[in-house]
């Protein structure tokens, strides 16, 4: 990991050997933090952050879940996070803000202070341009009413956690999780779609986190004129399929070619999903007026102060 200078901690930019916190941290303990990841690019504009609204909407709902008030606003948050792209004079950045509960003993965080801190750092992404080796985990994925399935948690991480340290161990590079009905939910950090006759296909939000990159890969697909369905996925068919990708903001469009023993598409990049991907890599890098409604370029940035 490649570290950047500067880190914001509660409004203050400390270098990134000083950004500490206590060992009796409430969310340390008991997993009550929350957190974003998000990715700038660069583009003939200078860097641009994608959908920045969407993510800070997401981490302000993830906190209301655990009952955290963030002590700033999102308008603050946005322009620490532009700052912190300029301060730190990143390019292409992956961007990480957590929000997270002070020193506190006892389950409940109510007391407790809350801390906002947002990592950037220059990154590649998690898989670069891999066609990547899949495995279903025995662990499900959190059942929806065992917490809030769609908010951006911390300790739901170990769920995802366990999955992935399962399938590394069998040699593949990433885990397929399913609900707990035994349909297909997504992967440990990213959703999961499919392809077959042409017609695309992603689980239904509910035990799921419904990420920012499927709700793009959904509007996306429709336009380039494919029809896109939100449903329930048997594991089987997903052996059946013509083509399946990941997606997410860390591996961004990410090939499937192995599930299992299966190959998928002989283990070749399908059409559809090589189409989809390489519109996503034009979106983001500002090669697409109609989506620049997505991108929010560090250059516009007010300069206020956080
Ligand atoms: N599912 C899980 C469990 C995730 O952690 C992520 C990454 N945030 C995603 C899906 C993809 O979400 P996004 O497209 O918003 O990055």
């Amino acid at each position: 990991m490649k570290k950047a200078k500067k880190i914001w901690f509660n409004g203050k930019f400390l270098d990134w050997k000083k950004a500490k916190i206590h060992v009796l941290a409430h969310s340390l303990h008991y997993g009550s933090a929350v957190f974003e990841g998000i990715r700038a690019y660069s583009t003939e504009k200078g860097p641009a952050v994608f959908r920045l609204p969407e993510h800070i909407n997401r981490l302000f709902y993830s906190a209301s879940v655990l009952d955290m008030r963030i002590p700033f606003s999102k308008e603050e948050v946005k322009a620490a996070i532009l700052r912190m792209i300029k301060i730190n004079r990143l390019k292409e950045c992956y961007i990480r803000p957590i929000a997270f509960f002070g020193e506190k003993m006892g389950l409940n965080p109510k007391g407790a202070l809350v801390n906002l801190v947002i990592i950037a750092f220059p990154w590649r992404g998690l898989f670069g341009e891999k066609k990547i080796k899949v495995k279903t985990s025995k662990f499900i994925r959190i059942h929806p009413r065992s917490t809030t399935a769609d908010a951006k948690i911390s300790g739901h991480y170990i769920n995802s956690i366990l999955a992935t340290l399962e399938v590394k161990k069998a040699g593949f590079d990433e885990a397929i999780l399913l609900d707990f009905e035994g349909k297909v939910a997504e992967g440990p950090g990213e959703n999961i779609f499919m392809v077959k006759d042409r017609k695309i296909s992603t689980p239904l939000p509910g035990a799921i986190l419904p990420g920012i990159t499927r709700r793009t890969i959904i509007e996306v697909a429709k336009s380039l004129g494919y029809s896109v369905s939100e449903k329930k996925i048997e594991p089987r068919e997903l052996k059946k399929a013509d083509e399946l990708f990941f997606a997410g903001t860390g591996v961004e469009i990410c090939p499937i070619a192995k599930i299992n023993k299966i190959l998928i598409n002989q283990g070749k990049v399908g059409e559809i999903t090589l189409k989809i991907k390489k519109s996503y890599q034009e979106i983001v890098r500002g090669k697409e007026k109609r989506y620049f409604k997505w991108l929010t370029f560090v250059e516009n940035d007010k300069g206020n102060r956080v």
